[in-house]
C-alpha cells in the first residue's frame, strides 16, 4: 500500500525536490491540454498533484481520469516549487509531480457537492452526513466540541472530580419527561427505561461517600420534538456531598471562566450576576432572560387603575395588568409600521397593544387625551426621549412570557441586543412546585429530590404557590445552559415532599424505593447541576445555525436518524422473544 508519510496540507519547503507519498480523496481535477492536475484532500489540506505524460503511461493517466471526485487515492511523486503560486492555499506554492499511484476506493457520482452553497434538503445532508462531515468548517464544530468536553473534564478532574458511568439500561428518572422504554428478554413483561438524567445514580454516589461527581452524560427524553430539541443530547453532569449552593455556584463560575478563556480567549467577569426567579419573570418576562439588552417591562397597573382609556380600565378591574415596554428610538416609526408590530404580537398570541410616542417630551398618541396627570407623569418617568410605549393589557400569570416574547422578538428587529458579549446570569430561587393544568395537581418545578428553602417549610402543604426550592439555572445570553439544586439528604423530610407532590407511599415505593432506602444510611449534604453541552456548543461555536449542526449524528424533529433510518421495524422473532405484539391502530 502507498502508505502516507505526509498529510496533504503539511507539504513545506523541507519537502522540495523530495519523494513523499501523501492519501486523500479527490477534491478536485482539472484537465488542462494534457496535463491533469489534481487536488488532493485530507484532514490537514489540499495538496496539488501533476499528472504529466512525461511521467506517467497512457493507461495509468486514463485510470487516474476516470476516477470521479472523492475517490481515495495514494500517490507518490516529487515535490516542487509552483510557478505560479495559489495564495489561497496553504501549499500554494508548491505540487507534487505523480509518479506513482493507488487507487483505495472509487466514489460513485455524489447525490450532491458538499462543498458548494447548493441548497440542499437537510434530511437529505443527513442521510450522507459523512460527506458534510468532510467538510472543514464541520469538522472544525467537532474538533471545538471535543476542545470543550477536554476542558471541562481537565478542571473538574483538577479540582477532585471523579468520572462515573451510570447506567444507560435504568429505572424511570424523574425529570419530567417521557421515558423511552426497552423490553427485557430475560425478564419478559419487563421493561427498562433510559435515563432522562443520571440523577438518581449520582445521588447515590453521594451515598456512596464518592463526594465528587462528574460525567458527560447521554441522556433521553421521549418529548414531543420542537425546533431545536434532540431525543438523546449530552450533559456534563455533576454532584458534589457537603455544600451549600454557594458551593456550587463558584465552581461553576470558575470552571466557564476557565472553559471561556481558554477556547474562546474571551475574559469572562465573576461572580455572575444573580436575579431571583420572581425578578426574572417579573423584569423580563422569562426565566431565562437576556440581558445583553434593557427594555425591561414596566408594571404600570397601579398608575393606570383609574384610566379613563376602557380597555386598560376594564382590563385591571377584572384582574388583568397593565405591562408597558419602552422601545428606544421607536418614536420615528410610522403609523403603518406601528401596526405592523401590532400584527406581529398575533405570533405571541398578544392581543395588540396601545402605543404611546414620546417626542419632544410630549406623549403622542390617539389615546393621549385620555392620560390622566398622573398617568403621564408616570410614563414621563420611565421613557427616555423618542421611545415608543408599548402598553399591554394582560394577564400577568399566562401572559407575561408571551410579553418576555415580544420583548426578544423587538430586541432582535430593532438590533438592540448586543452580540458581542457573553452575559452569564444566575437565576436563583426557582418556585419548588409547578401546576400541571392537564393533570389538575402540583408537581416538583425542578425535580421531587430538590430541597425546598427551609424558611418555606411551613408552606408546604399550605400554600404551594409560595414555596422556592434551593435551585438555580444558569442562563447564558438568554439560553439555559443548565440548572441544578441542592438535594433533600433526610428521607423524613423526602417523604414529606412526595406526599405533597401527590405520591402515594406505594407510588414511591415503586419508583425511588432504593434511593429513599439508600438515604437511610447515611446520606451527606449534597447538591448539583447539569449543562446541556449541545447548547453550549452550540453558543461558543457563535450561535449560529441549529442545534443539530453541532451533534454529529442527529436526529430529524421527527425523531428519525436519516442516516441509519432509525427507528424501524424489527423482525417477528424479535418481538416473540420480548413478548411483544404491535398493535395495529
Ligand atoms: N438532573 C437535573 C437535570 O437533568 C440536573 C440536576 O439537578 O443536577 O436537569
Amino acid at each position: 500500500m502507498l502508505k502516507r508519510n505526509i498529510g496533504c496540507g503539511e507539504i513545506s519547503d523541507n519537502n522540495v525536490g523530495k519523494n513523499v507519498i501523501v492519501n486523500g480523496w479527490i477534491h478536485r481535477k482539472r484537465d488542462l491540454g494534457g496535463l491533469l492536475f489534481i487536488d488532493l484532500r485530507d484532514r490537514s489540506g489540499i495538496v496539488q498533484v501533476v499528472v504529466d505524460p512525461a511521467n506517467v503511461n497512457k493507461d495509468q493517466i486514463d485510470e487516474i481520469h476516470s476516477l470521479k471526485n472523492e475517490s481515495v487515492i495514494g500517490i507518490l511523486g516529487e515535490v516542487k516549487n509552483r510557478l505560479e503560486p495559489n495564495p489561497n492555499l496553504p501549499t500554494g506554492s508548491f505540487e507534487i509531480m505523480m509518479k506513482a499511484f493507488e487507487i483505495f476506493s472509487r466514489a460513485e457520482d455524489l447525490p450532491f457537492n458538499q462543498f458548494s452553497n447548493q441548497d440542499v434538503d437537510e434530511t437529505v445532508r443527513l442521510r450522507y452526513r459523512y460527506l458534510d462531515l468532510r467538510r472543514p468548517e464541520i469538522r472544525k464544530i467537532f474538533e471545538l466540541r471535543s476542545r470543550i468536553t477536554q476542558s471541562v473534564r481537565t478542571f473538574l478532574l483538577k479540582k477532585g472530580f471523579i468520572e462515573v458511568e451510570t447506567p444507560i439500561l435504568t429505572k424511570s428518572t424523574p425529570e419530567g419527561a417521557r421515558d423511552f422504554i426497552v423490553p427485557s428478554r430475560i425478564n419478559r413483561g419487563k421493561f427498562y427505561a433510559l435515563p432522562q438524567s443520571p440523577q438518581l445514580f449520582k445521588q447515590i454516589l453521594m451515598v456512596g461517600g464518592f463526594e465528587k461527581y462528574f460525567q458527560i452524560a447521554r441522556c433521553f427524553r421521549d418529548e414531543d420534538l420542537r425546533q431545536d430539541r434532540q431525543p438523546e443530547f449530552t450533559q456534563i453532569d455533576i454532584e458534589m456531598s457537603f455544600v451549600e449552593q454557594e458551593d456550587i455556584l463558584n465552581l461553576i463560575e470558575e470552571m466557564y471562566k476557565e472553559l471561556f478563556e481558554e477556547i474562546l480567549g474571551v475574559y469572562v467577569e465573576t461572580p455572575f450576576s444573580r436575579i431571583q426567579y420572581i425578578d426574572a419573570k417579573k423584569r423580563f418576562g422569562s426565566d431565562k432572560p437576556d440581558t445583553r439588552f434593557g427594555m425591561e417591562i414596566n408594571d404600570l397597573t397601579d398608575q393606570f387603575i383609574d384610566s379613563k382609556i376602557q380597555v386598560v380600565k376594564a382590563g385591571i378591574e377584572n384582574g388583568k395588568v397593565a405591562l408597558a415596554l419602552f422601545l428606544p428610538g421607536g418614536a420615528a416609526l410610522s403609523r403603518k409600521e406601528v401596526d405592523n408590530l401590532k400584527e406581529q404580537m398575533v405570533n405571541f398570541e398578544l392581543g395588540g397593544f396601545i402605543d404611546f410616542k414620546i417626542k419632544n417630551g410630549e406623549i403622542v398618541s390617539s389615546f393621549s387625551k385620555y392620560l390622566s396627570n398622573n398617568e403621564r407623569a408616570a410614563i414621563l418617568q420611565i421613557a427616555k426621549p423618542d421611545d415608543l410605549m408599548l402598553l399591554f393589557v394582560v394577564d400577568r400569570k399566562n401572559d407575561i412570557d408571551k410579553v418576555g416574547r415580544a420583548r426578544i422578538f423587538l430586541g432582535e428587529q430593532f438590533n438592540l441586543i448586543k452580540r458581542d458579549v457573553f452575559n452569564f446570569l444566575w437565576v436563583v430561587d426557582f418556585p419548588f412546585f409547578s401546576y400541571n393544568q392537564q393533570e389538575g395537581r402540583y408537581e416538583a418545578e425542578h425535580h421531587p429530590f430538590t430541597m425546598p428553602k427551609l424558611e418555606d417549610l411551613d408552606k408546604l402543604e399550605t400554600d404551594k404557590e409560595n414555596v422556592r426550592a434551593v435551585a438555580y439555572d444558569l442562563v447564558l445570553n438568554g439560553n439555559e445552559l443548565g440548572g441544578g439544586s441542592i438535594r433533600i439528604h433526610n428521607p423524613e423530610l423526602q417523604k414529606r415532599v412526595f406526599r405533597a407532590i401527590g405520591l402515594s407511599d406505594e407510588d414511591v415505593e415503586k419508583k425511588f424505593n432504593f434511593l429513599v432506602k439508600a438515604f437511610s444510611f447515611g446520606a451527606p449534604p449534597h447538591g448539583g447541576i447539569a449543562f446541556g453541552l449541545d447548547r453550549l456548543v452550540w453558543i461558543m461555536n457563535g450561535g449560529k445555525g441549529s442545534l443539530r449542526d453541532v451533534i454529529a449524528f442527529p436526529k430529524t424533529t421527527s425523531g428519525v436518524c436519516p442516516l441509519t433510518d432509525a427507528p424501524n421495524e424489527v423482525s417477528q422473532k424479535q418481538l416473540d422473544e420480548v413478548g411483544i405484539r404491535i398493535k395495529n391502530g
